[in-house]
C-alpha cells in the first residue's frame, strides 16, 4: 500500500466523521449564512435536473444546497485563526502558518469560481493563540466527532480569541493548528470540517457552524508543498459551501484528480462543473438540462474558460443523472493529460465519503496518461475524445463527441430512448 493510499484512507475515516457531526446541525428559520445558490430563482426548463436526495443524506450532491452552509458567491470573509498548545508550541511566526494558505487559496477560489467569490481571509489576531488545555488533552483524532473534544476545542478557542474577534463579522472559520499538533499528515490526515453544524458554540450571537481544521503539512516530499500544500483548505472549505467528498474508503478511485473533494494533494485540480453549478458559480444558463427524447445537440465551453455552456445534465431519475462537461490544461487544472468531453453519474441519495460521484472511464485498465504524483493515474485519461461514444446499457443514454472547434469547444450529441 503506497504512503498516498494511507492517506486517503484516513481522509475517509475523517470524512465520516464530519458527516456525523453535519447531521446534527439544524436549519435555522433565519440564517444570515443561507448558501447562495439557495435563494436564486431557477428557471422551469432545468427543474427535471435539478436532482436531489432523500432526508436521510447528510452531505448531498442535490441542487439546490440546503441552508446552513457558508455562502458561496460574493465576498466572504474568512476569519483565520492559528492554533497551538504548550505540548505543541507553535514553530516560527504564527502568520508564516497563514502564509502557507495565502494568497493561494484567494486566487484558487477566484480562478474556479470565475471571479464570483471575492475571499477575503482576515487574521485579527497576529500570533499563536495558546490553548488553555495541551493537545493531548482534546483527544483529537482522525474521525474524532465534534462532541466532545472538538466542541471543547472550540468554545476554548472562543474564550481565548474573543476579546480580539467578532466572530459575527466572518462566514467561515479557518483554524490553521500548528503543524506540529498530532501524527504527520503522511500518516494519518486530521484535517477536518464541520459544516452546516448549528449545534456548535455560539460566539458573538452566532453558532460556529462552518468551521475547518487543517493540521499536519500534507508534504509529500516531492519539493513541491511551497506550489501545492495550501490545496487542503479550498478542500475543507468545499465542505463549508456545501460540498461532500467524492473520495471512498478505496481513495480516489471514483473521480480520481477532476475534483478537489476528490483527490487535494499534488497538481492543482478544479471542481466539477457540477459543483460549480451548485455553488452558484454557473448560472442557470449555462446548464443545458438533456431531459427531452431523442437526440439533442449541446455545444460546450472548456470548464476553465469564462462565459458559455459548460454543462450538459442527462436527469435519470429525481436522484441521479450523468453530467457531461469539458476539461482542458488550463487555469486550476494542471494535470489534465487528455483534454476531452468528461461525463460521470450524479447520485443526490449517495452521501458524502460513499462515492455520490462516479467518472466514466472513456480508457478503463489504459493506466492512464500522467506520472504527476498524487494524481490518480487510471482515471487522468478518462474523458471522451472526438468520435468516441459513451453508453449507458441500463438506461439507453448515449452521449457521442461529434467533434471539437479550433477554438476548443466541443460539440456533444445526447441520445436519450422515450421515457
Ligand atoms: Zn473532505
Amino acid at each position: 500500500m503506497s504512503r498516498r493510499t494511507a492517506a486517503l484512507a484516513s481522509v475517509t475515516a475523517l470524512a465520516l466523521g464530519a458527516a456525523a457531526s453535519a447531521s446534527t446541525g439544524r436549519l435555522m428559520d433565519e440564517t444570515p449564512s443561507a448558501a447562495g445558490p439557495t435563494a436564486q430563482a431557477r428557471s422551469a426548463a432545468l427543474g427535471r435536473c435539478m436532482i436531489g436526495g432523500g432526508l436521510g443524506v447528510q452531505m448531498s450532491e442535490g441542487i439546490p444546497t440546503g441552508p446552513g452552509y457558508a455562502r458561496s458567491t460574493g465576498t466572504v470573509r474568512a476569519l483565520n485563526l492559528m492554533v497551538d498548545f504548550s505540548d505543541a508550541p507553535g514553530e516560527g511566526r504564527a502568520l508564516d502558518r497563514l502564509g502557507e494558505f495565502f494568497p493561494q487559496t484567494t486566487d484558487w477560489f477566484r480562478t474556479s469560481s470565475y471571479g464570483r467569490v471575492d475571499y477575503r481571509p482576515e487574521a485579527p489576531v497576529q500570533d499563536w493563540l495558546r490553548m488553555p488545555k495541551p493537545f493531548k488533552k482534546y483527544g483529537i483524532e482522525r474521525g474524532a466527532p465534534f462532541d466532545p473534544g472538538y466542541r471543547e476545542l472550540v468554545d476554548d478557542i472562543v474564550a481565548t480569541a474573543d476579546p480580539d474577534v467578532d466572530f459575527a463579522a466572518y462566514d467561515l472559520v479557518n483554524i490553521l493548528v500548528t503543524p506540529n499538533a498530532g501524527p504527520s499528515a503522511l500518516d494519518t490526515v486530521l484535517s477536518v470540517t464541520f459544516a452546516g453544524n448549528h449545534e456548535a458554540p455560539v460566539a458573538d450571537g452566532v453558532p460556529i457552524s462552518n468551521a475547518s481544521f487543517v493540521y499536519s503539512r500534507q508534504d509529500d516530499g516531492s519539493g513541491s508543498y511551497d506550489q501545492t500544500g495550501y490545496r487542503v483548505l479550498p478542500h475543507e472549505n468545499g465542505h463549508v459551501f456545501g460540498l461532500p467528498d467524492l473520495y471512498t474508503q478505496d481513495g480516489g478511485g471514483a473521480v480520481g484528480h477532476w475534483d478537489i473533494m476528490s483527490e487535494d494533494w499534488g497538481a492543482n485540480n478544479d471542481l466539477l462543473a457540477w459543483h460549480k453549478w451548485k455553488l452558484g458559480w454557473l448560472d442557470d444558463s449555462q446548464v443545458d438540462c438533456a431531459s427531452a427524447s431523442g437526440t439533442t445537440e449541446h455545444l460546450l465551453t472548456p470548464l476553465a474558460r469564462t462565459g458559455g455552456t459548460k454543462l450538459a445534465f442527462i436527469p435519470l431519475t429525481k436522484k441521479t443523472g450523468y453530467a457531461v462537461e469539458v476539461r482542458t490544461r488550463a487555469g486550476n487544472d494542471e494535470a489534465v493529460c487528455r483534454p476531452g468531453v468528461l461525463i460521470y453519474r450524479v447520485d443526490a441519495d449517495v452521501d458524502t465519503g460513499h462515492g455520490p460521484i462516479t467518472v466514466s472511464d472513456s480508457t478503463r485498465d489504459s493506466g492512464g496518461c500522467t506520472r504527476s504524483p498524487n494524481v490518480h493515474a487510471e482515471l487522468s485519461d478518462a474523458p471522451y475524445a472526438p468520435g468516441e461514444t459513451f453508453r449507458d446499457r441500463d438506461t439507453g443514454v448515449r452521449v457521442t463527441v461529434a467533434g471539437a472547434d479550433l477554438d476548443g469547444n466541443y460539440r456533444v450529441h445526447i441520445t436519450r430512448p422515450k421515457d
